[in-house]
């Protein structure tokens, strides 16, 4: 590990900080906390911290000596100074004299010293900062320190590694205890450059920014030496017969929790196989090391204290869906009874979580990260994979051996962790995976909106690709695939990436078509069957893979046809367009009839006269003309006289996904037209 202080880099923060009125000493802090919190092997997702002792002037220009200490909410990585709120010092400092302090009155004592009221909470290791009396002060949970400190000798090991240079703290729960022990450590030995804190990670501190940090890199990097002396060469055993896309809807499906009325309580899903995480879930060790617990404590409330591990999954496919289930149901009741027996110890009783794991490792295939959203499930599994690396590292060295369950449940229930996860009521279709087709045009873009507006991972499948890209990066976190769905080996390998990336599919919006015209007793036979191969055949190619998919979850599903008023009511010579859209229709219907025993529901839509793709600004002025209307009207001509948009078929589409207790409907989205009107 190389220090990546450039003075250059350091002159343009203080120059680009000093412009925005922040002084020296704040413009370096944010600069090489951002060093640190942008190496994963140092920092991963908020954890970590850093401070500065500066003085600063309030509104009444009254000048204060304060503490900028990183607030609760902001990452290391991109911290701006607003993240690193102003803490009055002797408040702090008078705290020192208390003998005990409760967290509750430990957060209120930080807020009342802020100096701006709006500010995050300062870390709740404020005070450790606080108490020491070196003007930067850095903090980290770096991988390599972890392998070293979670281990049965890891006082012997941390004094053959720093000797006395660096303070060695056993594990103490941090909050108060935690800064008055850092603090009287250092009073011991003023000669020290930091502290190597027992089941947890290091802090480093001088007088200047560069030196603290680089005091961090140095120290990280004569523990990294010590690893690499005892580390045996690992190797990956071949894989077994399954794979990512063929387990993750089975692992999503057995750790989804039925809500009742056909709700689930789902998760989304983020898969890592790179080199080392297969070494590591192929051991014939995996299910002792892995078991052990968390890397650091504040790693429990993203990845909870222990993987679920899955046993070497070989059989058919009911075999490995029941070994799946079977194990779920031992970890969860694992769970439920650690719950029980910790919270009994308790004074105050807490409310138990959910019992399903954040983490699964799988034999052959790698890890998945498991969260309520694709962001959550990638934090997760970032925590995961650095986990995979301590503690490889740690049993390298010697045995890996953190910190006993009965410590983390304190941390997993603490309420200053929760609140790290904010408790925001979720979105209507959040945990849940839609993928719409024909993904770029005005319906397909204004549905995939409108779902992930709502909460779901979105993948926009469209034959054109760099337009599927282009709507997928305007949702932002969504997915954008290429994908023919005439062709059923462009949507098998949608289907895969999708299921891949997500771990699974929920709701299918097959939309993708394209009109074609023809008086029916002249049409070309030729034409007629590339409609049905698109506007019935892609329908049914994608539906059908989706199905499967859906079935290997067992929890149900939605499938969402874009009908159109041609499937109930043809109109002039567009024959080869309404004949395959009826055919949609009944399809759909065929599709409630033959899963609705699966939980998988199925309806359609059926719009009229919507601008797109199919009917372009030039098809409007032609019609509009051959009916003497103005194009206003030809747009409005239905019985409220209002133009029907793509953020209506949208909306349509929405309440379908969430009508629960609806299959085999059809909504109709024209503004009115007895004529087209279902009967
Ligand atoms: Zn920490």
């Amino acid at each position: 590990m190389k220090s990546a202080w450039s003075d250059r880099d350091a002159a343009e923060a203080v120059e680009r900080y000093g412009a925005q009125g922040f002084n020296e000493d704040i413009a370096l802090r944010v600069y090489t906390t951002r060093l640190l919190g942008r190496d994963p092997a140092l920092v991963l997702h908020g954890g970590g911290n850093t401070s500065v002792k500066t003085r600063v002037k309030d509104a009444l220009g009254t000048e204060h000596e304060v503490l900028c200490v990183k607030g609760s909410g902001w990452d290391m990585g991109d911290i701006e100074p607003a993240g690193l709120p102003a803490v009055r010092l002797d408040a702090l400092r008078r705290l020192r004299a208390l003998t005990a302090l409760s967290d509750e009155e430990m957060v209120n004592q930080q807020r009342l010293a802020l100096l701006d009221s709006k500010a995050p909470n300062p870390s709740v290791e404020t005070l450790l900062h606080a108490f020491l009396p070196h003007k930067f002060v850095d903090h980290t949970h770096a991988n390599a320190i972890l392998s070293l400190v979670d281990q049965p000798d890891s006082a012997a090991l941390a004094a053959e590694i720093f000797g006395d240079e660096m303070a060695f703290l056993p594990w103490i729960f941090p909050g108060f205890d935690l800064s008055i022990a850092a603090s009287e450590a250092f009073e011991r030995g003023r000669h020290v450059k930091g502290l190597i804190l027992d089941r947890h990670g290091i802090f480093t501190f001088a007088d200047t920014a560069r030196e603290a940090y680089e005091l961090m890199i140095a120290m990280v990097s004569r523990a990294e030496a010590r690893i690499a002396r005892g580390k045996a060469t690992r190797h990956a055993t071949a894989a077994a017969g399954l794979d990512a896309a063929t387990i993750a809807p089975v692992i999503r499906g057995a750790i989804a929790e039925p809500l009742g009325g056909g709700a689930w309580r789902r998760m989304v899903l983020d898969h890592r196989g790179g080199a080392d995480v297969r070494a590591y879930v192929d051991r014939p060790d995996l299910a002792d090391i892995a078991a052990r617990g968390v890397a650091t404590p504040d790693h429990i409330i993203r990845t909870k204290n222990r993987p679920l591990i899955l046993p070497p999954l070989d059989g058919d496919e009911v075999a490995v869906k029941v070994a799946v289930a079977d194990a779920v149901a031992r970890f969860a009741d694992a769970y439920r009874a650690y719950f029980a027996a910790e919270n009994g110890r308790t004074v105050t009783a807490r409310t138990m979580l959910d019992p399903m794991p954040r983490v699964v490792l799988v034999p052959g295939v790698g890890l998945f990260g498991l969260g309520k959203s694709k962001k959550e499930a990638a934090i997760a599994a970032d925590i995961a994979e650095a986990t995979v690396r301590v503690v490889a590292d740690a049993e390298a060295v010697g045995r890996y051996e953190p910190l006993p369950e009965s410590e983390l449940f304190r941390m997993e229930y603490w309420s200053l962790e929760q609140a790290k996860l904010g408790g925001a009521t979720e979105k209507p279709l959040q945990r849940q995976v839609a993928i719409v087709t024909g993904g770029a045009g005005a319906i397909g873009a204004a549905t995939a909106r409108l779902f992930a507006a709502n909460g779901a991972e979105v993948a926009i499948l469209d034959r054109d690709g760099d337009a599927a890209a282009a709507v997928a990066r305007s949702i932002g976190s969504a997915l954008g695939i290429r994908c023919d769905v005439t062709d059923k080996a462009s949507v098998d390998a949608a289907i895969r990436a999708v299921v891949t990336t997500f771990g699974g599919i929920d709701i299918l919006v097959s939309n993708a078509g394209a009109a074609w015209q023809g008086r029916i007793g002249e049409v070309d036979d030729a034409i007629l069957r590339e409609s049905f191969e698109l506007n019935f055949f892609g329908h049914q190619t994608v539906a059908r893979a989706v199905v499967k998919v859906m079935l290997a979850q067992g929890t149900g599903g939605a499938l969402l046809f874009n009908a159109s008023k041609q499937a109930v009511n043809p109109g002039a010579n567009f024959g080869p367009y309404g004949l395959p859209k009826a055919a949609v229709l009944f399809l759909s219907r065929q599709y409630a009839l033959d899963y609705g025993d699966a939980g998988i529901r199925s309806n359609a839509v059926n719009a009229d006269r919507i601008r797109s793709g199919l009917l372009t600004a030039e098809m409007i002025a032609e019609r509009a003309a051959a009916r003497g209307v103005a194009e206003a009207d030809y747009l409005g001509g239905n019985l409220l006289g209002l133009e029907v948009t793509a953020d209506d078929v949208a909306q349509a589409f929405l309440h379908q996904a969430l009508a629960l207790k609806t299959t085999g409907g059809v909504a109709t989205v024209d503004g009115g037209n007895i004529a087209a009107a279902p009967r």
